[in-house]
């Protein structure tokens, strides 16, 4: 548990950005990774330094755990902040780290490594007292067992991968007809995405609601919760839109919630910042759904109710130092919504985007935060994930936070490739979503009637806009470029990137 001066940030985009600037803020230096297709990106200005990686495909870059180790020995960083996805939950990574005489930024590979195998994680939770989801504590040897599992558990079931993440080798049975081959095509998708085929199997809950909670814990034994996320919103398994608090929550039941959160992070030996997801029943019973040993993209909800900088107690934490949540922190104050602002087409079943960005102008404004990947001039393509931003709101009420929410999703313009933003329009017009009446299913239940409402007034302003940039752009184009610069002008690099943005 040493202190450190120089942060190596293994990743990319938003979250690349969020910890810089929590560096920065912290008194760090920081230094950023970029592939070849992030070269012009945000975070990568935004460090003290950065160094090139390799190739855009993650393999050769983000993932590639020696390159990474060799960018922190070049820089003389003393810490490795791995973000979240890329290999932020892989415990040989933690482990290379140190090794490397690096401090990882993160819980003890221990945490990782128990929490990383569903089974296993279950099984802990079981004995740390904390409630799970009805079914198997091992993985199911074939189909066969899974059947009679799926008997005795009565269906529906789903067939989950003991180190699923992202929906993937996940299935659900509601007739047993179907087990067979959906046991076949969940093993080789989940050993196709994680190295493992095991299976094991849940009871299936029918509308619960996914709440989570943000846990600290430092070297001084202190485990801490902020409070819920209320996470429902969600296509194919994949969250949307999250909100703190929740609608659902009461007074008493966040107290035991926080309880078998800090139960569940104190029985792995947790350190820094972690989730504990859990399902709601209707009947206002909750289980233990897994631990994300890691920042979570969503962790900037729990920050505007609590006051309280994730990244920087994250940083604190690793330095041996105690957290600096006090008691008065633990109560969530007013409410903040987040819609995450993916290159993906709403109108065509979501389809990822590529392309590049012409204009992006960002909404602002009171109780408006935007943390964002990419800016005007970068190529979005399909090598990651389609974040492109959060937009994140407070106000003291939730309606409030909703009224302001609607009001920065008209602000903002994205001109050069589609994006969730019209989506996120129409939810925030949605009287069932404005009621709080929310469950893991809403999106299969509305998101198709949603889609299909007419949302011409509430669109108008972002549309003129765009269509007015897209003109002047054009105009632009028209006219010949202005001669070469003086020696002493601007840095090519500036010139470069600027161009970038004009020629796409
Ligand atoms: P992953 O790790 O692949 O993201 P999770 O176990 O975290 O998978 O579950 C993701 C989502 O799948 C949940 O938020 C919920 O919507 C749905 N889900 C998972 N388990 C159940 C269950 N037992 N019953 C109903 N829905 C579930």
């Amino acid at each position: 548990m040493a202190s450190f001066t120089r942060v190596l940030v293994a990743n990319r985009g938003e979250i690349a950005l969020r910890i810089i600037r929590a560096c920065h803020e912290e008194g760090l230096e920081s230094v950023a990774v970029y592939s070849d297709a992030d070269r012009l990106s945000p975070h990568v200005r935004a460090a003290h330094r950065a160094v090139p990686i390799g190739a855009p495909p993650a393999a050769e870059s983000y993932l590639d755990v020696a390159k990474l180790l060799e960018a922190a020995r070049a820089t003389d960083c003393q810490a490795v902040h791995p973000g979240y996805g890329f290999l932020s939950e892989r415990a040989p990574f933690a482990e290379a780290v140190a090794l490397a005489g690096l401090t990882f930024i993160g819980p003890p590979a221990t945490a990782i490594r128990a929490m990383g195998d569903k089974t296993e994680a279950r099984r802990r939770m079981q004995a740390a007292g904390v409630p799970i989801v009805p079914g198997t504590t091992r993985p199911v040897a074939d189909h066969v067992q899974a059947k009679s599992e799926a008997a005795r558990l009565g269906l529906p079931v789903l067939l989950k991968a003991i180190a699923g993440g992202g929906g993937k080798g996940m299935r659900l049975i509601r007739e047993e007809g179907e087990l067979e081959s959906a046991f076949e095509t969940a093993q080789s998708e989940a050993l196709k995405a994680f190295g493992a085929g095991e299976l094991y199997v849940e009871k299936y809950l029918e509308r619960p609601r996914h709440i989570e909670v943000q846990v600290l814990a430092d070297t001084y034994g202190r485990v801490v919760a902020l409070g819920e996320r209320e996470c429902s919103i969600q296509r194919r398994h994949q969250k949307l839109i999250e909100e703190a608090p929740s609608v659902a929550v009461t007074p008493a039941l966040r107290r035991r919630l926080s309880e078998a959160a800090t139960a569940a992070a104190g029985s792995v030996g947790y350190l820094g910042a972690g989730t504990i997801e859990f399902l709601l029943a209707p009947t206002g019973e909750f289980y233990f759904l897994e631990m994300n040993t890691r920042l979570q993209v969503e962790h900037p909800v729990t920050e505007l109710v609590y006051g309280v900088d994730i990244v920087r107690e994250q940083l604190r934490v690793a330095q041996g130092q105690p957290l600096r949540v006090h008691s008065g922190a633990l109560q969530p104050r007013g409410h903040a919504i987040e819609c995450r602002i993916t290159a993906e087409d709403p109108f065509n079943d979501f389809l990822p985007a590529t392309g590049v960005i012409r204009h992006l102008q960002p909404p602002s404004g009171p109780g408006v935060r935007w943390d964002a990947g990419v800016e005007a001039g970068n190529e979005v393509t399909l090598f990651y994930d389609p974040l492109l931003a959060k937009l994140i709101v407070w106000g003291d009420t939730r309606a409030t936070a909703l009224q302001r929410m609607r009001r920065a999703l008209r602000e903002l313009v994205i001109v050069g490739l589609p994006s969730s933003q019209s989506f996120h329009l129409r939810v925030m017009a949605d009287p069932e979503f404005q009621r709080g009446d929310v469950d893991v299913t809403y999106f299969e239940r509305v998101g198709q009637r949603l889609l299909a409402a007419d949302l011409a007034p509430e669109l108008a302003q972002p549309l003129a806009i765009a269509a007015a940039l897209l003109a002047e752009q054009q105009r632009a184009e028209a006219t010949p470029p202005p001669a070469a610069p003086a020696p002493d002008g601007p840095s090519p690099w500036l010139l470069a990137a600027r161009r970038e943005s004009i020629g796409g």
